[in-house]
């Protein structure tokens, strides 16, 4: 301190002191203060006079830290510090203090007391704490998201499993279902031979009996068709394909659904078709999900037009089935090739169905590499599209 005081000037020393809110204590080998200076409301508050007062009224902190001051006092160690002390401030209000203590020497060296600094780091604590307290938010809230987590993947296990329990229980009823319908329908067939035999009215349940179970065996196959794909087992095999050809089937297969709502089919494709890449069995389902959409959704004496185009430099045909039917609300459309849904205008012509089809004939488009679109317009009609590969050929 003699040697603080030869150099700067005392007035100086406390002015710089109080405005960096510092303050010193002076106390001598007993620890009773002989001298302060600074800032000393950063003090413990006592009653009266700091000096003549034992260094652990004025910093209690102290207390339970006498071996490390006694170290100090012994020459054995150059400071002891404590930080972060929260200390109340003469407003009333929490603030923070760090507290350092260094050996006071005399001239000669020799330790005689010990020079007690208090800081205030109120700015520091206060930022300190808000951290604290926000780290420990961050980990209650981290903790609360690893639960959430859990228990989403919890229910997710569930219910993939639910999913998984419901496709094997569609799957298994589909396919006990096919066997007794398909019996049923050959019993029919058989019936259906003989029917001279019978009287016009029997003749008639029969053919009742005949669609019902043709109604029940193609559900059937639809809901196997839709387990197949969710479980990614729909074998493809693919081979060249004569689409106008595979078309024509399909569309002399429905003709008599045509001829009864008394609907004109046409069919436009080039000459020089491409081959297509395709599995023709998977791809004539496809034409017939659309066609008989077409069929059914198009009122009595409709058009429906069939047409096959090639874009060799794109490699793919594409082939689009267009209606003068009932078309498909705007606001519907986008659900359209959800599985079960069908548009609130579907019982316009008494088509029965369950809104698979799209569903499946959409997955089976993609599954071969092709797209599937459409446009509509209410009471106007719709034009589906598909696109099917071409098979490549090989260079010349
Ligand atoms: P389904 O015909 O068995 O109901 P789909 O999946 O084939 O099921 O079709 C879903 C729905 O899309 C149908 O219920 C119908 O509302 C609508 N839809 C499909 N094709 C057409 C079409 N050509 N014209 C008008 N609406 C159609």
């Amino acid at each position: 301190m003699t040697q603080a005081n030869k150099l700067v000037d005392p007035l100086l020393f406390e002015l710089v002191l109080k405005n960096r809110q510092m303050a010193y204590a002076i106390s001598d080998h007993t620890l009773t203060v002989a001298q302060v200076g600074g800032a000393t409301s950063l003090f413990h508050p006592l009653e009266g006079s700091i000096i003549g007062r034992s260094l652990y009224e004025v910093a209690p902190e102290l207390i339970g830290s006498e071996a490390e001051l006694q170290t100090i006092l012994g020459g054995e160690s150059p400071f002891y510090s404590v930080a972060l002390v929260n200390r109340e401030t003469p407003a009333a209000t929490l603030g923070y203090v760090s507290l350092t203590n260094l050996p006071h020497r005399d001239d000669a060296g020799h330790c005689i007391g010990i020079v007690h600094l208090v800081e205030d780091v109120t700015q520091q604590g206060v930022l300190e704490q808000r951290l604290t307290q926000q780290r420990n938010e961050l980990a209650l809230l981290r903790d609360r998201l690893a639960e959430q987590n859990l228990a989403l993947t919890a229910a997710n296990v569930e219910l993939h499993n639910m999913h998984a329990l419901k496709s094997r229980f569609v799957g298994v009823a589909a396919h006990e279902l096919r066997n007794p319908l398909t019996s049923i329908l050959g019993y029919v067939e058989l019936l259906e031979e003989d029917e001279a035999q019978f009287e016009a009215e029997h003749v008639q349940f029969i053919d009742t009996i005949k669609r019902s179970a043709q109604r029940v065996l193609s559900i059937t196959n639809d809901l196997l068709d839709v387990t197949r794909i969710e479980a990614g087992n729909v074998e493809l095999i693919l081979r060249p394909t004569n689409l106008a050809t595979l078309v024509e089937e399909a569309a002399d297969e429905l003709q008599l659904q045509v001829n009864a709502k008394q609907q004109r089919l046409f069919l436009d494709a080039s000459d020089r078709l491409p081959l297509a890449l395709c599995d023709p069995a998977r791809t004539q389902q496809i034409v017939t999900n659309l066609l008989s959409n077409a069929i059914k959704y198009t009122p009595a004496a409709g058009e429906i037009s069939i047409r096959l185009d090639a874009n060799v430099h794109a490699g793919f045909i594409v082939l689009s089935i267009a209606d003068t039917g009932i078309g498909i609300a705007q606001a519907e459309q986008a659900s359209l090739f959800h599985s079960f849904f069908r548009a609130s205008n579907s019982h316009l012509t008494r088509a029965t169905g369950v809104g698979l089809g799209l569903n499946i004939t959409r997955s089976l488009v993609e599954l071969q590499g092709g797209r599937i679109w459409f446009s509509s317009e209410l009471n106007q009609g719709s034009t589906f599209y598909v696109t099917i590969p071409i098979e490549e050929q090989p260079e010349s």
